[in-house]
């Protein structure tokens, strides 16, 4: 019985029976874990070991002062995630730098998922999400900070929520934290785009503070990055496509196990086994998808690449890291996640390999939709 044991990384409780699920700890390492009084999952400590998720510069002094500050401020966290790459807005180890502070979860970018999606059903799942990694959010709330959507509501939350203390933002990059900054310094104060957004990670290098009416503040903290998101292995001109602008228009086909779909030259679905069924496809509607047999999906690969296949660029190829496979099991309706570029729903009772280029995690997850 593991009890409540829960990664010093991530949060998430502990188990050693579904590799492919949050907190999943091998038996050898968790007694190790145990022994040594650090426990962390098999996901956290491979990016440990691989140093593959790390806060900008972490030797750097201030970075670490600023985190030591926010624990031991007495404030509320406002903790901005992208919903549309909620698993690559994790930030591990979150709950040990906010201590015993209130945190206060806003999923951003919604005006990307269907609009036929109950939003109050998109925030169930969120807040379950963040359950899984080992959070407990005071509250939930949806918005678009492009948009513009639920803005207000969300000053009226923090109003409620923060009870006279200051406010930090904390969040990866690329989530849309700075967009959000400058909506609400819009809103409050009437000057736009103070700080600077940008579509490449880790810009967000300094710490600004808006003044709130009671004395208090709210504080930017820079945006931690994720070293191995997809973003770093695109191009600049192919980031659009991690940075989707405009409602998904999911894409849907009718497979037998033996198909292959590919999303341009950067991620690969295989079909493997189950019954002749449909999925749907969740990505940028610029990203070209291609589908194919199985049995040719190699060579397929290896001539189209850079071509038929985009992106890469055919000038890119020499830099783009090869594609690698993992394979899972579903027993429930799932999303097969490539980090930071989209995923695939796919029903109960199939089997299914994710390939994303090395270094980038697939994954999956209890269905969003
Ligand atoms: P930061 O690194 O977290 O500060 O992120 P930025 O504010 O620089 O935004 C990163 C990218 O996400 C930019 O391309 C933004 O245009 C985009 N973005 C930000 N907020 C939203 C949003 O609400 N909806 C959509 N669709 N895109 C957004």
């Amino acid at each position: 019985n593991l009890g409540d044991l829960r990664c010093i990384g991530c949060g998430a409780k502990i188990q050693t029976t579904d590799p492919t699920e949050l907190g999943y700890t091998p038996q050898s390492a968790l007694e190790k874990g145990l022994e040594s009084n650090e426990l962390y999952c098999q996901r956290c400590f491979r990016l440990r070991h691989y140093n593959e998720i790390a806060p900008v510069s972490l030797s750097d002094d201030d970075f670490l002062r600023l985190l030591g500050q926010i624990r031991d401020d007495d404030a509320l966290i406002v903790y901005v995630v992208d919903i549309f790459d909620f698993n690559g807005s994790i930030i591990p180890g979150l709950h040990r730098f906010v201590g015993s502070n209130p945190v206060l979860l806003v999923g951003n970018k919604e005006d990307l998922l269907p609009r036929s999606l109950r939003r109050s059903k998109l925030r169930d799942w969120l807040r379950q999400q963040a359950n899984l990694a080992g959070l407990r959010p005071i509250d939930t709330i949806l918005v678009s900070a492009k948009k513009n959507h639920q803005i207000d509501h969300l000053l009226g939350l923090i109003d409620k929520y923060r009870q006279g203390r200051d406010v930090y933002f904390v969040g990866v990059t690329n989530v849309g934290k700075s967009t959000l900054i400058n909506q609400i310094i819009k809103q409050r104060t009437g000057i736009k785009e103070l700080i600077t957004t940008s579509r490449f990670p880790g810009t967000t290098l300094d710490r600004i503070e808006i003044p709130l009416d009671d004395g208090q503040k709210l504080i930017d903290t820079p945006g931690i990055i994720h070293q191995h998101q997809m973003a770093h292995v695109l191009s600049a001109k192919d980031l659009k496509y991690v940075s989707p602008q405009k409602e998904i228009k999911p894409r849907t086909y009718q497979l037998d196990p033996g198909q292959t779909i590919f999303m341009g030259g950067v991620a690969r679905f295989d079909y493997l086994a189950g019954p002749h069924t449909g999925i749907s496809a969740y990505f940028d509607n610029n990203l070209p998808l291609h589908r194919t047999k199985l049995i040719n999906a190699d060579r397929f690969y290896e001539k189209h690449n850079g071509e038929l296949l985009t992106p890469p660029m055919k000038d890119e190829l020499s830099d783009f890291p090869p594609l690698e496979r993992q394979a899972f099991h579903l027993t429930e309706k799932s999303d097969v996640v490539f980090e930071g570029l989209g995923w695939i729903t796919v029903p109960a009772g199939t089997a299914v390999a994710a390939w994303v280029p090395k270094g980038v995690s697939s994954l999956v997850r209890r269905a969003m939709i």
